[in-house]
């Protein structure tokens, strides 16, 4: 609390060494209405702008970001602890979407003529996809740049304004990302990010002004989030957790799949929500496999590969998961004594039963479970018997097969011989089922999550003899119209 202003504020602390990163203020519901009401009224600027318009500054704001990436990546480093070049990594990615949204938001959304059928061939049909209007966009820590960036890249091309709401473990980088666009988009608060704790978001989510929220975060807060949206009936898309399994079947190239299984499980310290943290091997290349990984994984060292647990409270869950786990289970690599808050070293534990924490919980946090079945259709079942449904990956060297299992696995997205590449495809959607959550980000699906569809026809002459929505209507007119019918509809296949 600063007595001068009487503004309250807070602080962002570096995990791994306990100092402050910075201070912003606690934007209470005043504040919120304020940063909403000045971007309804950008909103309509950055709508007139129209797609080439939009395109040009977004395309700015790319060569902004690129610009500052180191900086950008050391202030991620100093919030989450994860090593710059992560930071980097995330940074690039979250180029690669700015870029796609900026260029194909025309083509995904921009007017186009439909078929109007053969009943209205005096009609021209058209559809395009318009702006929200306010989006506000509710992001985690754990990829505080790539992540809240799926929505906002999206809504901004798709034509709306946006008012962020970063975590209260990532203010100072959710600040930057609005001060850089700021600076290829002056004067105009179309992106702008308010700071405070779990309440700033909350009064965003109950803000009249706001056409939609976009929330990246744990299903427990997608709940209380989606509460709050329902006084004003404000849509949502819900992108939450997961529990995400990979499958090794008998013929996948094991060395290829534990490399996987290990990056996939604990870079980032485990703290991502396609992160892979539960591994269904089949018995024929199981034992090989867990040779693979277990050498593998012991050279993989917390504080050197990876940061610390970012947020102190889920040291918790990943110890409770974790005694839970070797208690019931066998524990390969690491065990209880990994957990040496704020690190994690990386925990392996095999034969763990199907109703442990450890296998039905998400964890966040750099443990996986390991368990042998009979083929791959088993690991499909145990993979898919999850309340969560969001990524996952399988291992296999019959490109018909691993297809056929991607498409039967349930969730949103698969990837086939390699972990997590499906966010780097950013014409492809991303977004869960279940526990997961509803709606997507990234991709043409992704632009279309921030615009409402509009349909236009319009009547270019009269249909002769076929007077149908008139009081005029005659019976002469029905009955061509049930001769038509008959003839375009009438007969069985
Ligand atoms: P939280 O659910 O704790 O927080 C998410 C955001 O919601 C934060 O900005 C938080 O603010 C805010 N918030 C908290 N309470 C409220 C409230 N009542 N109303 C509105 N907003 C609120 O998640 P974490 O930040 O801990 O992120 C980790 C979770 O995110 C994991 O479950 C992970 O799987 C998921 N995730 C999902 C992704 C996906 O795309 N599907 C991607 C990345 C993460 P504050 O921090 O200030 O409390």
């Amino acid at each position: 609390m600063t007595a001068m202003t009487g503004q309250r504020t807070f602080d962002s602390v570096n995990p791994a060494t306990g100092a402050t990163v910075g201070t912003h203020p606690i934007h209470d519901a005043r504040a919120v209405r304020a940063a909403v009401e000045d971007a309804n009224e950008a909103a309509r600027w950055w709508e007139r702008l129209g797609y080439a318009g939009r395109r040009a500054r977004l395309l700015d704001y790319k060569a902004v970001l690129v610009r500052e990436i180191r900086s950008l990546a050391r202030l991620v480093r100093e919030e989450t602890g994860k090593p710059e070049g992560d930071a980097v990594l995330e940074i690039v990615l979250t180029v690669a979407h700015l870029d796609w949204a900026a260029r194909n938001a025309r083509r995904v959304l921009g007017p186009r003529r439909v078929f109007p059928g053969v009943l209205g061939l005096n009609l021209t049909a058209t559809l395009e996809y318009q702006p929200l209007g306010t989006v506000g966009v509710i992001g985690p820590w754990n990829y505080p740049v790539f992540t809240p960036m799926g929505s906002i890249a999206y809504a901004l091309a798709a034509g709306n304004a946006v008012v962020f709401k970063p975590s209260e473990l990532t203010p100072g980088v959710g600040v930057r990302l609005a001060e850089l666009f700021a600076e290829a988009v002056p004067g105009r608060p179309v992106f702008q990010t308010v700071t405070g704790l779990g309440e700033t978001g909350a009064a965003l989510a109950a803000d009249p002004g706001i056409d939609k929220i976009a929330f990246t975060g744990s299903t427990a807060t997608a709940r209380r989030v989606m509460a709050a949206c329902a006084a004003n009936l404000t849509p949502i898309v819900a992108e939450c957790g997961g529990k995400d399994a990979l499958i090794v079947d008998h013929d996948a190239d094991v060395a290829a799949a534990a490399d996987a299984a290990l990056w996939g499980a604990m870079s980032n310290a485990g703290q991502t929500c396609v992160g892979v943290e539960r591994v269904y091997v089949v018995d024929a290349v199981y034992d090989a496999f867990m040779r693979e990984l277990t050498e593998r994984a012991r050279a993989v060292k917390a504080g050197e590969h990876y940061g610390p647990i970012t947020l102190p409270e889920q040291v918790k869950i990943i110890r409770r998961h974790v005694d839970e786990a070797v208690r019931s289970g066998r524990a390969v690599v690491g065990g209880s004594g990994s957990v040496r808050e704020p690190y994690v070293e990386p925990v392996i534990v095999e034969d763990v039963p199907e109703d442990s924490p450890a296998v039905r919980e998400e964890t966040f946090g750099p443990v996986i479970t390991v368990r042998r079945v009979a083929d791959a259709e088993e690991a499909l079942t145990l993979a898919n018997a999850s309340a969560y449904g969001l990524g996952g990956a399988v291992f296999s060297r019959d490109a018909r097969r691993a297809m056929e299992l991607a498409r039967r696995m349930r969730g949103g997205m698969t990837a086939i011989n390699s972990v997590i590449s499906f966010v780097g495809v950013p014409a492809l959607p991303f977004g869960g089922v279940g526990d997961s959550g509803f709606g997507r980000i990234h991709g043409a699906d992704g632009l279309r999550e921030f615009a409402r569809p509009k349909a236009i026809t319009r009547q270019r002459f009269p249909l002769p003899g076929m007077n149908l929505t008139s009081f005029r209507r005659r019976e002469a007119d029905l009955d061509r119209l049930v001769r038509l019918v008959t003839f375009l509809h009438g007969r069985r296949r």
